[in-house]
């Protein structure tokens, strides 16, 4: 058996334990990362990046669609499209693999040294690795564990066969004809949508009455009416109770208690993900849990000492920047840092069509606080830049304080919106007001202008028209 130490030992390579390994190893601390597959986590392998891909190419393929149905009022025909999603899949690995090597480049660039293999604690300070070339001992002053997340899986629709996860939905070699999707959330969706605009008739089957019920009927209604336009049949309040006894179709209980069979190619389950919390000896930590996370304070640091625990693990939102933001701040603290998290909000991105972003509270999430509050919303349809892209459904909506115009959150629906939720999120951790966002000179003609109408909205002053 080998054995090594190190000062901070990371176990597993997503972006919650890249970053903080990298940061560390840059700080000139000993570092030491375990990962038992490749680097990047299930953000870069089968997760943020791949959909990302494989969104992008539905888009793309939908508009070549679109304009040889004729459908283009901008004048634009084209001959009847194709897809080779083999190719498609070839593509989106390239990107996958150039990103594998540039965690793997910052990984060796701050001297990091990589362990490949799958770790088990023995104490709190040991760990061991099955290694290709034998069991490594791993010994180490602090550990941060960043082991991530897995797919739920239904108990009544166990994964294999036609009953499939986001990572082999990431991974199909041909557009299936009927796709079944079970979960109308972030995945459930954002694939569901791709499929339909590579031309697959989807059925989305969600327990609860809507989609995407963590967002206000507001910021969803766009996404409902883009996804009847693309086709896409959605069951709400309905219950996904198995296969059929052919196994070939998804049986459903709806909500008014009819019993429908969804004939399918394949069945994406999407109903969450769970902390990865078994396998790697918690037996031998005891720590401290909250729900099935791992419970941790303001450090990240869990109930043992020197033990931390980063990202997907540790709780929601399950999201690759927020793990990457704890990773950072354990690197600091580490290092010597006297750090705690005070982020002012985590934004977060739903990549369908269109797209919905979110960044601090909710007008109802506010108004939960006990303040009085003030919105201002602007759509879309009064923005020219909007207009000259063919896509003006949507708006930004902006929720303060009433007493001092405190910006409590901003959220949007609309086309390219994740590009402007850096704005939102700059402006709720510098603690803007109404008055900051309305002063700013936003540059024209852009999307983001509505951000700023939506602020002035908010302050009681009339909308200004640009000349188109
Ligand atoms: P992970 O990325 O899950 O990484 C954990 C790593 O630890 C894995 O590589 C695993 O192999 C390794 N590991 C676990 N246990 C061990 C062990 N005992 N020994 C060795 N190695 C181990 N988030 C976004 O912010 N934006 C998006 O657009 C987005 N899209 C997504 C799309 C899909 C389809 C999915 C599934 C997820 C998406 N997410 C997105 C969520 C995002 O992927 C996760 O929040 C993020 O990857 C969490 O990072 P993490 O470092 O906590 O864990
Ligand atoms: P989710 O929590 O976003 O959505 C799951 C949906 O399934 C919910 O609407 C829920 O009501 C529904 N559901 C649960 N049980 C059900 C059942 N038995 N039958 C029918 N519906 C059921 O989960 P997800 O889509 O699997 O994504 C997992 C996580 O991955 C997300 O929460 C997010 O943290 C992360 N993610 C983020 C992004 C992004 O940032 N753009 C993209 C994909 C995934």
């Amino acid at each position: 058996m080998k054995a090594m130490s190190c000062k901070l030992l990371v176990i597993g390579a997503g972006p919650g334990g890249y970053v903080c390994a990298t940061r560390s190893g840059q700080r000139g601390i000993d570092t030491v990362i375990v990962e038992a597959k490749k680097p990047g986590g299930t953000c870069l392998n089968v997760g943020c990046i791949p959909s990302k891909a494989l969104i992008h190419a539905a888009d793309e393929y939908h508009k070549v669609a679109r304009f040889a149905a004729g459908d283009s009022p901008l004048g634009i025909g084209a001959s009847e499209p194709r897809i080779d999603l083999a190719r498609t899949m070839q593509w989106k690995d390239e990107i996958v693999g150039r990103l594998n090597g540039g965690v793997a480049g910052l990984l060796k660039n701050a001297s990091v040294k990589v362990v490949e293999g799958w770790a088990r604690f023995r104490d709190g300070k040991t760990v061991e690795v099955e290694t290709e070339t034998g069991l490594q001992t791993i010994h180490a002053e602090q550990v941060v564990i960043a082991t991530g997340s897995r797919p739920v899986e239904l108990p009544a629709l166990p994964f294999g066969g036609r009953v499939i996860s986001s990572t082999e939905a990431l991974a199909l070699r041909q557009v299936p004809s009927r796709l079944v999707v079970v979960g109308a959330g972030y995945i459930g969706l954002e694939l569901g949508t791709a499929f339909a605009k590579l031309g697959a008739h989807v059925t989305v089957v969600e327990a609860l009455p809507r989609i995407l019920p963590q967002y206000d009927a507001a910021l969803t209604r766009p996404v409902e009416v883009r996804l009847r336009q693309l086709g896409v049949e959605v069951l709400t309040g309905a219950k996904a109770t198995g296969l059929t006894p052919a196994g070939d179709a998804l049986a459903v209980e709806t909500g008014d208690g009819q019993h429908k069979a969804l004939a399918a190619d394949h069945i994406l389950v999407a109903v969450g993900r769970a902390p990865l919390t078994a396998g790697w000896g918690l037996e031998a930590l005891d720590l401290d849990r909250d729900g099935p996370f791992l419970r941790i304070d303001a450090r990240c640091r869990t109930s043992m000492r020197g033990v931390y625990a980063i990202g997907d693990v540790t709780g929601e939102p399950m999201l690759a920047h927020r793990a990457s933001a704890q990773g950072e701040l354990v690197a600091r603290i580490v290092a010597g840092d006297d750090r705690i998290w005070d982020s002012a909000c985590i934004p977060a991105i739903c990549f369908t069509d269109p797209e919905i972003a979110v960044a601090g509270l909710l007008p109802e999430a506010a108004r939960a606080t006990g303040v009085e509050i003030l919105t201002g919303l602007s759509p879309f349809q009064a923005n020219g830049r909007a207009l000259t892209l063919g896509e003006d459904a949507g708006f930004i909506r902006v929720v303060a304080r009433a007493d001092n115009h405190l910006v409590l959150g901003i959220q949007g629906v609309g086309a390219g919106i994740a590009e402007l939720s850096a704005g939102f999120a700059l402006a709720l951790e510098m603690g803007a007001r109404l008055e900051d966002i309305a002063a700013t000179v936003h540059a024209h003609p852009t999307q983001s202008e509505t951000l700023m109408e939506a602020a002035r909205n908010a302050l009681g002053h009339s909308q200004r028209h640009h000349a188109p």
